[in-house]
């Protein structure tokens, strides 16, 4: 059918890098990388080349590569069903649900296969509880407040809730209904609320945005907002939870509970799964035949998050993720009493964020980086973002932070005058 495809049989970087050009709809920029291994922290390429890993594939692989719980949970499970469909039970989905109901103090919990999909299982959810308000004679509406600068992923639903309009404009129109809010704007909250709400969207720690936790102050008026009419409070976690911040939940840090929160990423180290999570009170408004999915909750996904989770118990990975984090945070504040190009250093655990003065700047650090065989990636244009494995030690984050000085100093002070401001986006500062 293709000749040039046929003659040139994928194996190398460009061979693939021909392929994809010709066979894949193009939504991705990848990096010149072929990677083919890993090894606890480390990234292997095709030639042998080893890379420190700080973004573990967008924040999934928590346990890094090759991880002895992982594979063994593998080979368990190649013994048994990878598949059940939800029309029968299999023993995973309650062993994994007490688990995540424990450590998120959540009553009971959907399976789904990725982020996006938990969240729309959380915003139809949040629509079909204030349906069930307004039958008890209660005075909700349908609206749904979410935040500026916000991600919850690309479903149409999602997306209407997700601010950037790059993502969402060439898809309009989204789902009808949903207005935003200034992230961390107490009174621009109180101001959009009313009885025509029926959720609020937040993530407790803005990822896509740039890094960036929402405040105490914010998370109480939400709360008190929803309390205040039967609206959900809707924490999206998909980045920050599962132990990410050193709390299994990000919203552990506030004390504050949410009527509803959404899992993923990390949650089966690599396997692809989603789960909402929701009180008692909310689950009511779903019931049998309203919403499902084919492969959510399958005993692939459960088996391997069932065991990502024990080892986050059984080796401590929520203290050494603080403790890790606190120290790495640290370091950063003290690069960036050294370098004014460092606009700031935001973050909790092993979410974190380092605002450069500009885009430019944040692209050559990350060139540099990566010619340091260290992988990490940009967010928000000028953020660079970590997002390591939870394994990650303290010589890593030292080895880290020699590359970065080693950076900034080349071409931090070099880059003072040029702009900030890119495409007419806000930036954070
Ligand atoms: C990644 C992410 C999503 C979307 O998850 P997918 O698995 O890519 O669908 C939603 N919300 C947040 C906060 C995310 O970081």
């Amino acid at each position: 059918m293709n000749p040039e495809i046929e003659s040139s049989k994928p194996g190398s970087l460009k061979e693939i890098q021909a392929a994809e050009a010709k066979l894949l709809i193009q939504t991705y920029e990848r990096n010149p990388l072929l990677l083919v291994s890993g090894q606890g922290v480390h990234l292997r390429d095709e030639q042998g080349n080893e890379y420190l890993d700080l973004l573990s594939g967008i924040g999934v692989c928590a346990l890094g590569y090759q991880h002895p719980v992982l594979t063994s949970a593998l080979q368990q499970q190649s013994q048994g069903l990878l598949h059940t469909s939800n029309l029968f039970y299999h023993r995973g989905t309650s062993e994994l649900a007490l688990r995540l109901t424990e450590i998120t103090g959540l009553d009971r919990v959907f399976f789904c296969n990725t982020g996006t999909e938990a969240w729309e299982a959380a915003l139809k959810l949040a629509r079909a509880h204030a349906r069930r308000l307004r039958s008890q004679g209660r005075k909700i509406g349908t609206g749904i407040l979410a935040m500026e600068d916000s991600f919850h992923g690309r479903t149409i639903g999602s997306l209407a809730t997700t601010h950037k309009l790059k993502y969402r404009e060439p898809f309009e129109p989204v789902m009808p209904g949903v207005s935003f809010v200034p992230f961390n704007n107490v009174a621009a909250l109180r101001a959009a609320f009313s009885s025509e709400i029926c959720a609020i969207a937040i993530e407790v720690i803005q990822g896509e945005g740039g890094i960036h936790p929402v405040s105490r102050q914010f998370l109480a008026a939400a709360r008190e907002l929803c309390d205040s009419t039967g609206a959900l409070l809707l924490l999206d976690e998909i980045q920050s939870g599962m132990g990410r911040t050193g709390r299994w939940c990000a919203y552990q840090h506030y004390g504050v509970q949410p009527d509803v929160t959404t899992l993923a990423k990390p949650l089966a180290g690599g396997v692809p799964i989603g789960a909402m999570l929701c009180t008692e009170e909310a689950s009511l408004a779903f019931t049998p035949g309203m919403h499902g999915t084919t492969f959510g909750g399958n005993p692939l996904a459960c088996s391997l998050a069932i065991a990502v989770i024990d080892e986050i118990k059984r080796s401590r990975l929520l203290d050494h993720v603080a403790s890790l984090g606190e120290y790495f945070l640290g370091r950063l504040r003290g690069l960036q009493t050294s370098f004014s190009c460092i606009r700031a250093v935001r973050g909790m655990g092993l979410m974190i964020g380092v605002e450069l003065e500009s885009e430019s700047l944040a692209r050559q650090i990350l060139q540099g980086m990566m010619e340091r065989r260290i992988i990490l990636n940009r967010t928000h244009e000028t953020v660079l973002r970590f997002l390591p494995p939870y394994i990650l030690s303290r010589q890593d984050v030292d080895h880290v932070l020699d590359a970065l000085s080693e950076l900034l100093a080349t071409h931090g002070n070099s880059s003072t005058e040029k702009t900030a401001v890119m495409d007419g986006e806000k930036i954070h500062g």
